[in-house]
């Protein structure tokens, strides 16, 4: 897909600089790192290892993370090592209910309450390989649901905005987001098909419910160079459709494969 507009060449620039960017929940991946030195020689390389154990030793679910990103990710064709490393840097088990903590990294939707689910883990990294975020995109989602999706796109974007109608969705993933650390999310409830007119234009679009219809507010707010991933359709018969708009804002739309998403509820549901 990459390589067919005129725009392309601006879209893949700025991928550089994602080793700057570490959060709270990338501090997983530096602590395997230093688990790799041996025989320190000082004390302050004790300390430091002895932190990282620490570190290591507070998220039991690293090796399951890891498993997750090779035997549901990788071996399915996901290349990119930028989008490879935010996956293996982002805590999922923290966006699914307490109870359902062992089910985070399995190789299927989870449900999170009020009719949501956060997406299978595959699901994920291929839209957001299809959305081909870059470090100076304004990036906006619809369906915030868990935050999951979002802090995966505020590694790799430079700005996330992102819209939840259920009004105890929005202010948990909120809270989450703010509490591990993704500084450059701003979460607003609200029906995301109306878009988010204060903040457009937008360099890349997803949308993580299915309409009947690409909503026009959303094709409206997509910049020219842009790039809009939306799930269309009624439930069980629903096409991925990627969308970009050209430098001069010709839309040029094409599906890519059968998917699974709750419906964008209508506004006020
Ligand atoms: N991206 C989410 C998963 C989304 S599930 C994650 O990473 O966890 C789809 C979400 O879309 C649900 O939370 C649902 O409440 C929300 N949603 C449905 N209709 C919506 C609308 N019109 N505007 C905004 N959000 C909507």
């Amino acid at each position: 897909m990459a390589g067919r507009w005129q725009c392309d060449a601006r879209q893949r620039s700025g991928v550089a600089g994602l080793e700057q960017h570490y959060n709270n929940a990338g501090r997983f991946a530096v602590t395997e790192r230093l688990h790799g030195l041996s025989c320190p020689r000082n004390p302050s390389v004790i300390l430091i290892l002895s932190v990282a154990r620490l570190l290591a030793a507070a998220d039991p679910y690293s090796a399951d993370r890891e498993r997750m990103v090779r035997e549901q990710i990788e071996s399915r064709g996901i290349r990119s090592a930028e989008l490879l490393r935010v996956l293996r840097a982002t805590p999922r088990h923290f966006f699914v209910p307490v109870a359902d903590r062992a089910m985070a990294y399995e190789d299927h939707p989870v449900p999170i309450g009020y009719g949501a689910t956060i997406s299978q883990p595959y699901v994920v990294a291929w839209m957001t390989e299809l959305l081909g975020p870059q470090k100076t995109d304004h990036v906006l989602e619809i369906g915030t649901g868990s935050g999951y999706q979002a802090a995966v796109l505020a590694q790799l974007a430079g700005r996330v905005y992102t819209m939840e109608i259920v009004p105890e969705l929005a202010k948990s993933a909120r809270d989450l987001l703010s509490a591990l650390g993704y500084s450059n999310v701003t979460v607003r409830q609200g029906d995301g098909s109306r878009g988010w007119p204060e903040e457009a234009p937008f360099d890349k679009i997803m949308v993580t419910a299915a309409p009947p219809e690409v909503p026009q507010a959303l094709l409206d707010e997509l910049a020219n160079c842009g790039r809009l991933v939306v799930p269309v359709g009624r439930w069980l018969d629903q096409k991925l459709i990627v969308i970009e708009k050209d430098a001069r804002g010709r839309v040029h739309r094409h599906a890519v494969g059968d998917v699974v998403f709750v419906p964008l509820r209508p506004g006020g549901q």
